[in-house]
């Protein structure tokens, strides 16, 4: 097995250097079943969403079934906070669950806490038919024993003390009233797997120790409850991070011995997806402010935009092209070309995409978009009044162009909203644009517009070049800069004579003069 944290880089996402294995997808004649497992620990992050999408598109491509399962074995760190968080980040990016919390379905309950009798069920199953064994070794001793393999320059690890005891031992010990854990019999042989992204894995087992299944004090863990739960759940194809391959080798006989034990029918086709890098060529990080999802929804991404982005983070349609629908990707997407390679994750590239969506949206979607924005800084109510909802709509085929995000909405038309007692310029643009030469120019642009009979967009713009250019013999920029500050508060705004018919000749005025007075 290679270690791809070091594999070079191919730019990613760069769907031209696609090393991905374009083969027939294994396992889809039948009805197809896959799911998307997280742990309800901290904030939801861009690498759990990315799994989330491969595995939902997955299952639209087929007309399959997307399991929504909680893995909340692990009481000390799962909070029902991270929990909720978990399913609005499902519904923001509109990836509805077939089967799962809330939803329900015919393999349930969905969050692991509540299926703590079908694991101890399990275990006992798996003890009994001799695929697991009591281990009675303490701590003590099982520390020893790596002392010494590190000692003799072998791989540490359980050395299989207890997976031959004697009836007579096992009494031994359990009479001297030691606890004992529940460990799996690991098969000897080599291991090996067609790996839907990474073509045929080989383990040698003799490096896979037994592994632990069930604490002394009965708690399951991952290693038992997630197998368990997908041979219970059906699940056909198991498409997870990369960071999970060295588990697989630990499931697969773990599957087999439930098919041999009749709890189910087939082993999972397992695909592990490539890292997602960030700075500094290391994997991103929980730290990276860009690794938070709710970072995007916070920003205004677009689930169409965020979505596509991350698509491209180890898949591609195919050929160059770059920008999709959810749709699109989901008739696109059968698992075949899945990247090897890492891929780096680039926030550019990720607000160049959201950008392109942003830009393919009708108007008044647009709008509807942005109030929530706008409505979050007292601009607008939400829904907006009648006279809001027109500015808007007017407004908005202003900013469509040269907006990335939606929050950033709020600054560029946030001036044609606020109540004018709150109206301010930013100070560092006032002290550049608003100097005491600006006054000539306010002043005339004030008068010009006082008198315009006709108030338009073409009307505004004659009237400023004639009393500014012409009339003052003003450059455009020197002309137009303090006027555009004193009137939307900022010398980055939406084309100027537009916002000034937005705003109407009272406010306008009434923004020139405190310009001048200030
Ligand atoms: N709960 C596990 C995790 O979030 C699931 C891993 C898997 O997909 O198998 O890491
Ligand atoms: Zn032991």
């Amino acid at each position: 097995m290679t270690d791809t944290s070091t594999t070079a880089l191919d730019g990613a996402p760069n769907p031209t250097a696609n090393t991905a294995h374009a083969r027939a997808v294994p396992n889809v004649d039948k009805p197809v079943r896959v799911r998307f497992p997280p742990s309800p620990t901290g904030d939801p992050h861009v690498g759990m969403v990315r799994s989330a999408l491969f595995n939902y598109a997955f299952a639209r491509h087929y007309g399959g079934t997307f399991v929504f399962r909680i893995e909340d074995t692990d009481t000390a760190r799962n909070t029902e906070e991270s929990y909720n968080a978990l399913l609005a980040t499902m519904r923001w990016m509109g990836f509805e669950w077939d089967e799962g919390p809330e939803v329900g379905g015919s393999y349930g309950p969905y969050r692991q806490s509540e299926r703590m009798d079908v694991y101890a069920e399990t275990a006992k199953r798996l003890h009994d038919g001799g695929y697991a064994y009591r281990c009675y070794c303490t701590q003590e001793e099982l520390d020893a024993v790596n002392e010494k393999a590190k000692a003799e320059k072998r791989a540490p690890g359980y050395a299989g003390t207890c997976r031959n005891l004697t009836a007579e031992q096992i009494a031994a010990h359990e009479a001297a009233g030691r606890s004992s854990v529940l460990r799996f019999r690991m098969p000897e042989g080599t291991l090996t797997w067609d790996d839907l992204v990474r073509g045929e894995i080989s383990f040698d087992t003799a490096n896979v120790p037994d592994y632990v299944l069930v604490r002394a004090d009965g708690s399951p863990l991952y290693t038992l409850v997630n197998p368990v739960d997908d041979a219970l759940m059906k699940i056909t194809h198991v498409l997870r991070g990369e960071d999970l391959l060295s588990s697989t080798p630990r499931q697969l006989p773990l599957h087999a011995a439930l098919i041999e034990l009749g709890l189910s029918e087939t082993v999972p086709v397992f695909g592990h997806l490539p890292y997602v890098m960030g700075e500094g060529n290391k994997k991103l990080s929980k730290r990276d402010p860009e690794a938070s999802f709710s970072f995007y929804v916070k920003e205004g991404y677009l689930p169409e935009g965020l979505l596509n982005y991350l698509a491209l983070l180890g898949w591609s349609p195919g050929g160059d092209k770059e920008f999709f629908s959810p749709e699109e990707m989901y008739a696109a997407f059968d698992g075949s070309r899945i990247n090897v390679n890492a891929a780096r994750f680039d926030l550019k590239k990720c607000q160049a995409i959201n950008g392109d969506h942003v830009r393919a949206l009708a108007p008044e979607d647009l709008a509807r978009r942005i109030v929530p924005f706008l409505a979050e800084q007292g601009l607008v109510a939400d829904p907006p009044l009648p006279e809001q909802a027109a500015t808007l709509a007017a407004a908005v085929p202003l900013i469509q162009e040269r907006m990335v995000v939606l929050r950033e909405s709020v600054d560029m038309i946030g001036f044609l909203f606020v109540p004018e007692h709150l109206f301010a310029v930013d100070p560092a643009d006032a002290a550049k644009a608003l100097g005491e030469d600006a006054r000539p120019v306010l002043e005339a642009a004030a008068k010009a517009l006082e008198a315009l009979p006709e108030w338009t967009t073409a009307a505004i713009d004659a009237a400023l070049r004639e009393a500014l250019i012409e009339g003052l013999g003003l450059k455009p920029k020197n002309a137009f800069t303090p006027v555009r500050v004193a009137i939307t508060g900022r010398r980055v705004s939406p084309p100027l004579f537009e916002s000034i018919e937005l705003l109407g000749r009272e406010r306008t005025l009434r923004r020139l003069g405190a310009a001048i007075g200030g």
